[in-house]
């Protein structure tokens, strides 16, 4: 017996597809930092870092963000470059400055104290739908369902429909254990993102298979876009314990106001890169070259101290070039 449309399924079957779910999540949850606490500054902040980031960039930089910024207080109180200089290799930097408004909108604001609702969390910047619900249910216990998009494709292949928009959220916060709400909206992503995953889902070792109408591909998927290529080349110019820097424009729709190695075209009159890495950001594969070369003239920019360049917020692709040339 399937689930159909999760929105009209019978109690019974509501109750057993909780059940099944509860009962695989506390065996096979994955032991993540994060799931130690049910602090809604450690949610929160996990939150927001897994946004477009995978999980295992995640696990590296959490617990140092904590040792930095071990409060949301503290947090409140620190430099923007502060908070950006521990946020680096992470990315979507917009993330890391709302991050930081949020906080200090909680102490000037809240007292200190996290809003206990996802009505009251969403008034925060950077708070959707998404992150409230996901902070209210598993700090706050409140019976708010979360869609992302590993849920979207275990509510969709569950019910054999392919839901969309509101239809979503009404779907998951029917499936909803009103009980067990935090660990419910969990299992149910961490299913999503083990078991039932994008391309060969597990259907076999599936907690709910007996429950779900499509046990693998939902007819029709999407096939995601292809991702575009484009070729970059950027100067490594050093001098005495130092190298030159750029900052990315305090408007730049990406990584705005990180730190970056100049770009050159093709090399700047050296006779072959120092050596050649792949790079992926959002939709696009970059291949980046790296050249020993003098910038271009013009091109601004600061000599910074090698020792200096662990406060310093780069990118992540500088931070990779700069590994790779063993600056770092
Ligand atoms: Fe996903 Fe397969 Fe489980 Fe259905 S049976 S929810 S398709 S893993």
């Amino acid at each position: 017996m399937t689930l159909g449309h999760a929105k009209s399924m019978a109690d019974s079957l509501k109750g057993k597809f909780r059940s099944k779910l509860l009962a695989w999540y506390e065996v096979h949850a994955r032991d993540l930092p994060w799931r130690m606490s049910r602090d809604a500054y450690r949610v929160w902040l996990s939150e927001i870092m897994l946004q477009q980031t995978r999980v295992a960039a995640v696990i590296a930089h959490y617990e140092e963000f904590l040792r930095r910024f071990p409060t949301v207080e503290k947090l409140a109180a620190a430099r923007e470059a502060s908070v950006l200089a521990v946020w680096s290799g992470l990315g979507y930097y917009r993330r890391a400055r709302m991050l930081h408004a949020a906080a200090k909108a909680i102490v000037r604001e809240h007292g200190g104290k996290f809003p206990a609702s996802a009505e009251g969390l969403r008034t925060l910047p950077g708070i959707g739908r998404y992150t409230a619900a996901a902070v209210a249910s598993i700090a706050f216990s409140e019976p708010v369902a979360v869609v992302d998009g590993n849920v979207e494709r275990v509510l969709q292949r569950v019910s054999g429909k392919r839901l969309a928009g509101e239809e979503l959220w009404e779907a998951a916060n029917h499936l909803l254990d009103a009980k067990r709400p935090g660990d419910f909206n969990q299992a149910m992503m961490e299913m999503g993102a083990t078991v039932c995953t994008p391309r060969a889902p597990q259907c076999l070792t599936c907690p709910v298979v007996e429950l779900c109408a499509t046990r693998g591909e939902l007819a029709g998927a999407a096939k995601p876009a292809p991702q575009k290529k484009r070729e970059i080349h950027y100067a490594l110019h050093s001098r005495d314990g130092e190298v030159l820097l750029v900052q990315r424009a305090r408007d730049a729709s990406l990584m705005a106001g990180m730190w970056e190695l100049p770009e050159v075209a093709n090399g700047n009159g050296a006779p072959r890169p120092m050596f050649t890495l792949r790079h992926s950001i959002t939709v696009t594969d970059y291949t980046v070259r790296v050249w020993r070369a003098a910038a271009p003239s013009g091109v601004g920019g600061k000599w910074i101290l090698v020792e200096r360049l662990g406060n310093v917020a780069l990118t992540g692709l500088a931070r990779k070039i700069l590994r790779r040339a063993e600056v770092l």
